[in-house]
């Protein structure tokens, strides 16, 4: 309101740009103030309108999407009242909200039953096509910064494909035990490398990392061989300190060299 005031003189602009500049103003608002508020053809899409539309005219794109309301808002330019913008926004967002509602709707009393699609194929509740969001998965993670007697680390290569495909890692794996209070570690590190000797140097830090779908909560140990007897495999490779940034590390473990450099200075 203050920038109305203190840029509009007190009057709300009338057309789409400036007034979707002002804070708080999304497309929704934008078109039911200027169709309302100014009689302009101007949409006003939110999910009750693409309901309606997703069955009115048979339309199956996922409304979960940001581009179909785009598509709905093009959709709208060509079809809303230019001589009523005001009453026809206004009849269709009543039309979501009484008669063509999510779960149950009211077909037989509808305005626009013979221009439904959905209605003539039977298909009005399975419409509008949603996708779920994906929840995000969690995962805890033990990585181990190995060290041999030589002072080198040793380092991995991740797998071709898949996330974070063919960057270098500290040895890590998944761990469900992290919540329990007590987790003996170096039973954990055993049964997931087989080394003759190792000791353990007690843990370094906890690193998490977002992605969009996974978030990981490393819990980073510090270990050192004791006999050089580890087998490697061919992704594995010990490194002097000075080699690790020739190697390009993601982001979550590259917080866990700036960690080991800090503790080495
Ligand atoms: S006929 Fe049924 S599905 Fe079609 S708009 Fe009307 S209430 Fe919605």
């Amino acid at each position: 309101m203050r920038e109305v005031v203190e840029h509009y003189e007190g009057v709300v602009p009338n057309n789409r740009k400036e007034i979707s500049a002002l804070k708080g103003v999304g497309p929704y608002t934008a078109g039911a103030i200027l169709s309302i508020a100014y009689d302009l053809p101007e949409p006003a899409v939110d999910g009750n309108v693409m309901r309606v539309l997703s069955r009115v005219l048979l339309i199956k794109d996922d409304i979960a999407k940001p581009k179909t309301r785009t598509r709905f808002e093009a959709i709208l330019y060509e079809l809303i009242s230019k001589k009523n913008a005001s009453f026809f926004n206004q009849g269709l967002m009543e039309l979501g909200a009484l008669v063509c509602t999510p779960t149950s709707p009211g077909c037989l009393l509808c305005p626009v039953r013979e221009h439904c699609r959905a209605y003539e194929q039977g298909v009005q509740t399975e419409l509008p096509i949603k996708s779920k969001k994906k929840k995000q998965q969690q995962k805890n993670m033990i990585a181990l910064v190995i060290k041999n007697e030589l002072g080198e680390f040793l380092i991995e290569k991740r797998p071709d494909k898949g996330l974070l495909a063919r960057l270098w890692q500290f040895v890590n794996f998944e761990t469900e035990k992290l919540e329990q209070e007590k987790v003996n570690i170096e039973k954990e590190i055993s049964n997931f490398l087989k080394i003759d000797g190792f000791e353990s140097l007690g843990p370094l830090q906890e690193v998490e990392h977002v992605f969009s779908h996974l978030k990981w909560h490393i819990h980073v140990y510090e270990l050192k061989v004791l006999s050089a007897e580890l087998e490697l495999s061919t992704s594995q490779r010990w490194v002097q300190k000075q080699q690790i940034e020739d190697y390009a590390f993601p982001v979550s473990h590259q917080k866990i060299i700036e960690q080991q450099l800090k503790m080495e200075e």
